[in-house]
């Protein structure tokens, strides 16, 4: 018999979202419950983090939207979703 130890987050464990710069390693913080878009440029050295006209852009933006929607229980989906989380089993090597 093996037993497995496996760790998940559900999207409502989820408070923030923590962007760090590649080019000046600078980190931000931004509660869901207050984040309504990714910034463009970085608050510290002006970088570009995204452009605006991406999927990339819409995607990101549109996944803390669903985030927020489901931190504040505004979701009607008819199953629970689960991420596992890489790296956190005591079997992983
Ligand atoms: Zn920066």
């Amino acid at each position: 018999m093996t037993i497995t130890k496996t760790h998940t987050i559900e999207p409502e464990d989820i408070t923030a979202v923590e962007l760090e710069c590649k080019a000046c390693n600078s980190k931000t913080v931004r509660p869901l419950k207050n984040q309504t878009q990714v910034p463009l440029r970085c608050g510290n050295c002006s970088a570009l983090l995204v452009r605006e006209d991406t999927r990339e852009n819409a995607a990101l933006n549109d996944l803390i939207a669903l985030l927020k929607d489901f931190g504040e229980r505004r979701t009607e989906l008819g199953f629970g979703l689960r991420f596992h989380i890489k790296g956190l089993d005591e079997s992983a090597k």
